[in-house]
């Protein structure tokens, strides 16, 4: 099975709709690190989530998915790119129990000060141009609730998500009333009860059916009744973006002190890439390297400075 992306509308409606499933890039994402049951679970629905929101952006870039814990569970992130390349981790406090039947205000939101962001971070970005986000509190018990009140909240957009993951698949569903553009309203000829209609249709989905039914059997099954026009599917995968030179760049911004204080201590750097367990090591040549070029560019920029 492939993972897929298919995306719907329902003829003479404004209703969009997505089904997603994922178990070739969910497996990638679990093969790097090891999660408690509960904390799967939630990355796994953010996984799908993330695809799901990514397949309608008009943009070309990466939309960054974060939860900011207050509880046991620190910070989960799923990034997906506009080709639908997914990557996912989770940090987790130090030594802390995490029962396997925990939900999200346990898990992230214990004393009401966890955070749900999104990045919108443009790939040709302008000069100066800054990546969009959008914070908000996590409103809600479950990926999908924090996810549909955001919606509403930042977008103006009615979105209802039902989500689902075991170590096997992720796998969601989303339906999305189509904007109003103009503030026309929805023409006469159009199916205005369709929304609450193809949601009241959606919403018979069972936890357990959503975990076991292919996408297509579950398009059939809850809409066969509806019209659907589909478009054609794409297909989600794993990828990580991290590079020596990204992780050269994070040791230049920590600046030399702390690298030299560290480099004496260890005798060499070892990061390892919290995304794909890629693991880079810097000795003290590649770090001597490292801020020498830096020092060579700095004393050409001020000896032009000097110059003027
Ligand atoms: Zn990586």
């Amino acid at each position: 099975m492939m993972d897929t992306l298919q995306r719907f509308i329902f003829e003479n409606s404004a209703v969009r709709g997505e089904l997603v499933e994922i178990s070739d890039t969910w497996a990638q994402v679990q093969a790097r690190r090891d999660y408690p049951a509960a904390v799967r679970t939630l990355l796994g629905e953010m996984l799908a989530a993330a695809a799901l929101l990514s397949a309608n952006l008009k943009f070309n870039g990466m939309i960054v998915m974060q939860m900011h814990g207050d509880g046991p569970v620190k910070l989960l992130v799923v990034e997906c790119d506009s080709d639908l390349r997914l990557r996912a981790t989770a940090k987790l406090g130090h030594e802390v129990e995490i029962p396997d039947d925990a939900g999200l205000t346990q898990l992230v939101n214990i004393h009401g000060r966890g955070r749900f962001v999104i990045t919108l971070d443009p790939m040709d970005k302008m000069p100066g141009q800054q990546p969009y986000q959008g914070i908000v509190p996590l409103d809600g018990d479950s990926v999908a609730a924090v996810i549909e009140n955001y919606m509403l909240r930042s977008e103006q957009l009615d979105t209802k998500l039902w989500l689902a993951a075991d170590t096997r698949v992720s796998r969601g569903l989303l339906l999305q009333k189509l904007p109003n553009e103009g503030g026309l309203g929805v023409a006469a000829t159009e199916d205005a009860d369709a929304w609450d209609r193809t949601v009241a249709l959606a919403s018979t989905v069972r936890q357990e059916e959503l975990l076991s039914t292919d996408i297509n059997t579950l398009m059939r099954r809850l809409f066969w009744e509806e019209t659907i026009r589909i478009f054609e599917p794409r297909h989600p995968s794993f990828h990580c973006s991290c590079t020596r030179e990204k992780v050269a760049n994070m040791l230049k911004m920590l600046g030399k002190p702390e690298v030299d204080s560290a480099l004496d201590e260890l005798g060499k750097l070892s990061i390892n890439c919290d995304f794909c367990g890629q693991h880079y090591e810097f000795d003290k040549v590649d770090c001597a390297q490292l801020f020498a070029i830096e020092n060579t560019s700095d004393a050409i920029q001020q000896a032009g400075t000097i110059r003027h």
